[in-house]
């Protein structure tokens, strides 16, 4: 449930609700609008007197909230939260494109992929240390070697940084060489996993899985928050169905539905959700359009060389070029585009 506060409502009144929340055991999320202080409430509501709660005259009304999520909720939060990055915040006005290799092959592999994202204007490198590969005899990854890739790469480029995690271990060792731990579309309900993400205070970005609903993807975003990590950011990258032309299907409606039912900002991933360059273009104008955060594009410096996702990554001057036609496209919309 949420408790929304009356406007002339004072800090001591909203001390006072809290605690009376908190002293029954549940736990309370204050979101102050320039408007109204909602207090959302997370835990066993019968524990709690809402009738003196609800009678104090501070408060405005009580209302319920019926979905599973709550942090995720935009009823507990009406602001969109906006995840403040050391160069850039994902969020608010400026669309925020993250860019890079499916995984890092070689440190001058990633080193010249971060100077052509970057040219391009790119605020966030990607690159995957931990690849989830289809079949077990794929190249997996240069794992912790990579991470320290990605960090060098970093440090000479000014650019964040964001790779993938596939197990616990690999979040307590990414945790602290990356700017933003990726939860991929395979992983979206490995729980276990996304509660390490949750316990660390990196942004994560969730990936939606391959066959999750909107609502089981909000709930797997809840598992990170519950666990005290709110900076999660969503990204729609396809979802399977009957339709064999693309690797996936772009789910162009999980953008206004996310942004109906949830604070958290939202981005594209058009590479894995089409599989082909051909078609990079037009899924990211429209995701811009949509009202997208953000984008998530391969990027290789040599494509037909790729160890993995070579035909859906753009080399560097179509990348570039891309992005010239996107910032047309985010001018139209009154967001920013670097
Ligand atoms: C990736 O971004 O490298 C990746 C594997 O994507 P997804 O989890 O969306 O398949
Ligand atoms: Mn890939």
């Amino acid at each position: 449930m949420i408790i929304v506060m009356r406007h002339a409502a004072t800090k001591d009144d909203i001390q006072q609700v809290t605690s009376e929340v908190t002293k029954a055991g549940l736990m309370v999320n204050v979101s102050e609008g320039a408007e109204v202080t909602i207090i959302g409430v997370v835990g066993d509501k019968t524990k709690l007197n809402s009738d003196k709660i609800g009678s104090l005259s501070c408060v405005d009304k009580i209302v319920a909230v019926t979905e599973s999520y709550k942090l995720a909720n935009k009823k507990f939060h009406p602001e969109p939260s906006v995840v403040q990055m050391h160069n850039c915040s994902i969020g608010g006005k400026d669309l925020i494109v993250m860019a890079g290799p499916c995984a890092i092959e070689s440190k001058e592999q990633l080193f010249e992929s971060a100077d052509a994202v970057k040219n391009g204007g790119a605020m966030i490198l990607r690159g995957g240390a931990y690849k989830p590969r289809t079949s077990p005899y794929s190249f997996q990854g240069l794992e912790e070697e990579g991470l320290k890739y990605m960090q060098e790469a970093r440090a000479k480029t000014g650019l964040s940084i964001v790779c993938e995690v596939t197990s616990i271990q690999a979040v307590n060792t990414a945790a602290s060489y990356v700017d933003m731990l990726q939860i991929g579309a395979r992983n979206m309900q490995n729980f276990e996993l996304l509660k390490a993400a949750g316990k660390t205070t990196v942004p994560v970005l969730l990936k939606r899985g391959l066959c999750a609903t909107i609502e089981e993807w909000l709930n797997a975003a809840e598992y990170i928050m519950s666990e005290g990590n709110q900076n999660v950011i969503l990204c729609e990258r396809g979802i399977r169905t009957f339709e064999t032309s693309t690797r996936n299907t772009l789910d162009i409606s999980a953008i206004p539905v996310i942004k109906s039912k949830s604070h958290l900002p939202i981005i594209v991933d058009p590479s894995h959700a089409s599989g082909k360059k051909a078609y990079i273009a037009s899924l990211s104008k429209a995701a811009i359009a949509a009202g997208a955060d953000g984008l998530m594009i391969e990027v290789h410096p040599n494509p037909k060389m790729a160890l993995s996702d070579g035909p859906q990554s753009l080399n560097p001057q179509e990348f570039k070029e891309l992005m010239d036609e996107l910032r047309l496209i985010a001018a139209a919309c009154n967001r920013n585009l670097s």
